[in-house]
């Protein structure tokens, strides 16, 4: 590696893995300064979880090596390097920031306390450092809001119209190309699944998520689901289906790993609408992207709550944590039909839909009674999109704990007639398989 002699910018990468429509790049870009991009790997997540699930299983590790391969490859586009470290970011960063001179990080605002104490442990090794934290994961901009965050309506339906009627959606940012000078020389390796502690597999032959990690991809997905097949124009007809790529956008783990941005998604609906038509479909693609924005702002409003027991409504409920009956619906092995076929493509997968989703979660908390954290960390490990946010705030609006101010509970076998009812779905999940 090279020593700089000016003072650099460094862009430190998480969950913001893209180029176009990067709030962070484009900050990081302006005063001009050389700007070298890191990516750490974080043993921490790779380790168990407190109750004995790895914290990232292999479809998302999977998932992730790809977005930051393909990450690298668009940064080195505009003749910026990525270091790519298997290490936590603290033991990296003091020699980086020394090595290229740099005074200024610049870093996606998180929130949730593992994020924050990582960002901690970095900060108490480095002095004198400019940072600059950057909101970048929202379709409605935070500081655009018409109210306190403090205030975030209770119930989804106002806090949707508010946004709608009062706050406009920012224009898409593009990023720059710096001349051949700002690059370094840059020796580092991304991991394979191996050095994660995984062994390489095959995506299953049945997966509704077939796709891969990485902005082009998701660049390309939203380009044959919106303008090839035009699928977006039935999306609101689909969205509640179970098998294949096309019943719903498949959009959550790009915007996870944030490989494409909310408002890059908006403004392609947008311009779909202009040249070719609008309808109650191209509506409610946005309209669950501010379901996406909700969970967020619930998190921001309530920071730890999220994750405790009682929610942020404070309820106090019998929770069993029977180790039998988690294993049962871990493995598919409960008395639903439906709910098994689920888990087991969760489990086959990393990917489950929506509508499975909302079922086996209801089950776990509202028919077993079972401990809904414990659903949710099982989720956290296997999803190929976790989303901290949007996992933890669907548990516990499910569990009766969050902001569903009615304390629903699904009835799995009307939801299997009514969703499966040619039961294609169980039957491609619980035949054993032949491969
Ligand atoms: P589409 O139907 O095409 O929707 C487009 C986008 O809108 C999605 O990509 C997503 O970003 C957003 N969206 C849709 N539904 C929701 C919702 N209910 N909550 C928040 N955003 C939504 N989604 C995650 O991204 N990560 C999670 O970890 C996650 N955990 C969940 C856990 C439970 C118990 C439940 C019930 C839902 C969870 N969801 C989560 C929400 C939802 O199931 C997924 O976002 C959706 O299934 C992803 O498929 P899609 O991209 O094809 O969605």
């Amino acid at each position: 590696m090279q020593k700089s002699k000016n003072n650099s910018n460094l862009i430190w990468f998480r969950n913001d893995l893209r180029t176009i429509d990067n709030a962070v790049l484009h900050e990081s870009q302006k005063n001009g300064n050389p700007l070298i991009a890191v990516y750490c790997f974080n043993p921490l997540h790779f380790t168990i979880d407190k109750f004995g699930f790895n914290k990232t299983e292999k479809f998302r590790a999977k998932f992730l090596i790809e977005s930051v391969r393909d990450l690298k490859r668009q940064l080195n586009n505009l003749n910026i390097d990525l270091l790519v470290f298997h290490q936590e970011p603290e033991a990296v960063f003091p020699e980086l920031c020394k090595t290229y001179n740099v005074n200024s990080i610049f870093i996606q605002t998180e929130w949730t306390s593992e994020e924050i104490e990582v960002e901690h442990a970095v900060k108490s090794k480095l002095d004198s450092i400019n940072w600059h934290k950057i909101y970048n994961q929202f379709l409605y901009h935070p500081e655009d809001l018409n109210f306190e965050i403090t205030h975030t309506p209770q119930v989804f339906t106002n806090f949707r119209k508010q946004l709608e009627k009062h706050v406009a959606i920012r224009p898409e940012l593009q990023p720059k190309t710096y001349p051949e000078s700002n690059r370094i020389t840059n020796i580092t390796k991304i991991p394979t699944l191996e050095d994660l502690g995984f062994d390489d597999f095959e995506t299953h032959p049945h997966s509704a998520f077939p796709f891969k990690g990485g902005e082009t991809e998701a660049n390309k997905r939203l380009e044959d689901y919106f303008f090839n097949t035009k699928k977006l124009g039935f999306y609101k007809k689909t969205r509640n289906g179970l098998v294949g790529t096309d019943y719903s956008s498949k959009f959550s783990p790009w915007l996870a790993n944030g490989c494409i941005s909310a408002k890059t998604i908006y403004w392609q609906v947008k311009k779909f609408e202009k040249e070719f038509f609008k309808n109650q479909s191209t509506y409610w693609l946005i309209f669950e992207l501010i379901w996406r924005d909700y969970f967020k702002y619930v998190s921001l409003r309530y920071g730890n709550q999220i994750f405790k027991l009682e929610g942020i409504l404070q309820k106090d409920y019998d929770w069993s944590s029977n180790q039998t009956q988690i294993q049962n619906w871990i493995n598919g092995e409960t008395e639903s039909e439906f709910v098994n076929a689920n888990m087991i493509e969760l489990k086959e997968t990393g990917w489950m839909s929506n509508r499975g989703r909302q079922n086996v979660a209801s089950y776990f908390a509202k028919a077993l009674e079972l401990d809904w954290r414990i659903g949710a960390a099982y989720f956290e490990s296997l999803l190929i999109d976790y989303d901290v946010h949007s996992n933890y705030g669907n548990w516990m609006y499910v569990a009766g704990v969050g902001n569903d101010p009615r304390d629903r509970k699904f009835n799995v076998e009307l939801q299997a007639e009514r969703y499966d009812a040619n039961r294609k779905f169980r039957s491609l999940w619980l035949q054993p398989t032949l491969f």
